[in-house]
């Protein structure tokens, strides 16, 4: 229930004065539906009006002047404006106002009136000029006209100027809320009260004010991240309170093991070991198995598999593509069945009585493991006992999905994965709802991928090397990037390209793009994958799990405007035989120096969460690590980057207060409801991006 202390932040927008038929359609497409997504609204700057006069008056700034009219010259000509001549004691000034309506400023502000007005100063000329005032009231109304203005975001039809009044008036009902915060802490970091940080927000006197480290964006920043790791760290106890079947580690996997060609990294027997424990836990797992592609996800998910079937359940593993689900399919079947565990592979290109045969076999228990795409958690599929749900690239995926698999057995077990290295501030933020297991070591025997960053006017280099490495065998990636607006314009630059290619080097070029079906992609894929075609031009991001041993070579076009995760993750895609392979980014010079910093970083190391670590730290904002693709939460007030210190300590925050009053029932607890309602993240919403 939703303390009565919040109703006037949830009133609807239509209840602030103004807001009508015409207005609320747009404040809510800027803030929101609420009171409080007003409330909530950022400053992005700040103007100051500076009383003056006329000859002390700057050039380019926002001066407010106390001037006489003088006289009204008409437009020369349909485009001219109309001027007002005006001065004060110390100087002239002309006022002009294009449109059709000037014509009646006379009436309004006559000969001989004085009127305070503020606006842009510039000059014409020897003129000094204001054009279209801000302000031009009677000299008893100078009140009207703030010194400082805080200016928000606005739209068409709805200009700053009203929006910053929508926002005065949502503060003014803004109530004392409890305090939710430790009152140590929040004395040592000197942060306002939850109602005193909004007021300062409101309030800028400087641009600094409006900067992220100020102590009331802190604060309301802290308020935001903790609720959401409250929420998370609440929706993990209620998931490890709900029991699950026991399962315990068996010689089935064990066999399993010892029969791969190799032996398994020392990361990946941790982070088997991690998962082990949570299946042995009696406790319901929720983990995430983090390693970049190729480190060895998919062999610990079949030995956890093996576990399952060994002490009597069925396990399911979705990826999010048919190409990687078949994949994911060939890497276990064969492992699995030499020790009598049967696996299905299912797809949506299942039809017929195939398919029926097939989820006959689930129904009845008889195959244990099912590696398959959306088909997975149809209504008509029905498994045995399913205990275990594998889910690749799991942010591909809407929590529904997963769920609609989760519910096809009791509490059953997640594991989740995903090659999209992060840094673990940001791991707490996207997952801290989940366990954690890193892969942060590749299997050996890997030749490292020779990373070349090349100007693009070398390009016809690139492609006669090309060229030559096709003609001895090997393939080859391209990538051209989405850039423009305009889907069709990059879909465009992709086919000119594979067309120059084709020209350049022969019949053997593909072209996969975002505008085709996912069968279309696929099937494309799969001809790339079976070597039907040597050379593979995407325009969006290949799929990231897709294993194609043989092409050797990842080109990359205007690698510049790549996140280094995304490049990263490109690169990922080559280098998986044992043959040397090569990623060219191509760029359009010249670099910045920050550009250049970048692309260095990815010839240094082939360690994804040190690029990702490094690109948090040389990027400092912006989404350059693709957080939206990946799930990351829209915070009002918290930035990832800028707040980082501000999130781990959310985090043990919200552990602590967990464990010391895990129902919220103490004064504070009470508070921090509140908190939770503010933010709306209350523990079952934290699902609609959870990941
Ligand atoms: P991921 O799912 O993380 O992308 P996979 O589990 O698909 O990685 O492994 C990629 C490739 O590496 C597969 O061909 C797999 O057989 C192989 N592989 C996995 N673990 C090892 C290991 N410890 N040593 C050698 N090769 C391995
Ligand atoms: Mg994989």
């Amino acid at each position: 229930m939703r303390p009565p202390i919040l109703f006037p932040l949830y009133a609807p927008i239509g209840s602030l004065k103004g807001v009508g038929e015409r207005i609320a359609p747009l404040l809510e497409k800027l803030a929101g539906p609420i009171v409080r997504d007003v409330l909530f609204l950022k400053p992005h700057s700040l103007i100051r009006r500076r009383k003056t006069t006329v000859v002390e008056a700057l050039e380019g700034e926002v001066e407010t002047l106390l001037i006489e009219i003088d006289g009204y010259i008409k437009p020369r000509g349909p485009q001219q404006p109309w001027r007002i001549k005006a001065f004060d004691g110390t100087g002239t000034v002309d006022l002009i106002f294009f449109g059709a309506y000037a014509g009646q400023l006379e009436a309004k502000h006559p000969v001989g009136a004085k009127r305070w007005v503020s606006g842009k100063v510039e000059r014409y000329g020897l003129t000094l000029q204001m054009s279209h005032p801000d302000y031009m009231v009677l000299p008893e109304k100078v009140d009207d006209i703030p010194d400082v203005e805080t200016v928000y975001p606005a739209t068409a039809g709805l200009p700053a100027r009203t929006v910053r009044k929508f926002v005065q008036e949502s503060l003014s009902r803004a109530p004392d809320l409890p305090e939710w915060l430790d009152p140590a802490w929040k004395a040592r970091e000197a942060l306002p009260g939850w109602k005193e940080a909004l007021v300062s927000l409101h309030t800028p006197q400087f641009e600094h004010d409006l900067t992220e480290q100020t102590p009331q964006l802190r604060r309301l920043a802290y308020d935001e991240l903790l609720a959401h790791q409250l929420a998370m760290a609440q929706r993990k106890v209620a998931q490890r309170r709900s029991p699950s079947a026991k399962i315990p580690a068996s010689t089935l996997a064990d066999q399993v093991e010892a029969a791969l060609p190799f032996r398994l990294t020392g990361a990946q027997v941790r982070a088997l070991s991690e998962v082990r424990g949570d299946l042995q836990s009696g406790e319901r797992m929720s983990r995430l198995l983090q390693g970049d592609v190729g480190s060895g996800k998919t062999v610990v998910a079949m030995l956890a598999m093996a576990d399952v079937a060994a002490s009597g359940g069925q396990s399911a593993m979705m990826a999010p593509t048919e190409i990687l689900a078949r994949q994911h399919f060939e890497t276990l079947a064969s492992p699995l069945a030499a020790q009598g565990v049967k696996a299905v592979l299912l797809t949506g290109r299942d039809k017929g009585a195939a398919r029926v045969e097939k989820l006959a076999a689930l129904a009845a228990g008889t195959v244990q493991v099912a590696v398959g795409t959306h088909a997975l958690f149809q209504n008509d599929v029905v498994f045995h006992a399913l205990r275990l749900a594998v889910v690749d690239e799991q942010h591909r995926f809407g929590v529904a999905e997963r769920q609609r698999l989760q519910a096809k057995g009791e509490a059953v077990h997640l594991l989740a994965m995903s090659a999209t290295p992060i840094p673990r501030t940001l791991e707490l933020t996207l997952y801290g709802d989940l366990d954690v297991s890193r892969i942060d070591e590749k299997p050996p025997g890997r030749t490292p991928v020779v990373t070349r960053a090349v100007p693009m006017t070398r390009v016809g280099e690139v492609e006669s090397r090309l060229r030559q490495v096709v003609q001895e065998g090997a393939q080859a990636f391209w990538i051209c990037p989405l850039v423009s607006d305009s889907e069709l314009v990059d879909l465009k630059a992709a086919e000119t390209r594979a067309a120059e290619l084709r020209t350049q080097i022969g019949s053997g070029v593909g072209l996969v793009h975002g505008k085709m079906s996912g069968p279309e992609k696929d099937a494309v894929m799969a001809d790339f994958a079976d070597g039907k075609i040597q050379i593979l031009v995407a325009t969006t991001v290949v799929e990231v799990g897709v294993n194609v041993p043989n092409a050797t070579i990842m080109v990359i076009e205007q690698a510049e405007r790549f996140g280094l995760a995304q490049l990263h993750q490109l690169r990922g895609r080559v280098g998986r035989g044992r043959r040397e392979s090569a990623c060219i980014l191509l760029y359009d010079p010249p670099l910045s120096e920050t550009a250049q910093k970048r692309l260095d970083i990815l010839r240094r190391t082939d360690d994804g969460f040190k690029i990702a670590e490094t690109d948090l730290e040389l990027r400092g904002g912006g989404d350059s690590l693709g957080l939206k693709q990946s799930g990351f939460p829209a915070y009002v007030f918290a930035n990832p980057i800028a707040h980082r210190d501000l999130i781990l300590t959310a985090g043990d925050d919200a552990r602590l207060i967990l464990a010391r009053d895990p129902e919220l029932t103490s004064p504070r607890g009470q508070a921090l409801r509140v908190l939770q309602e503010v933010f709306d993240w209350r523990p079952g919403t934290v699902l609609k991006d959870a990941g």
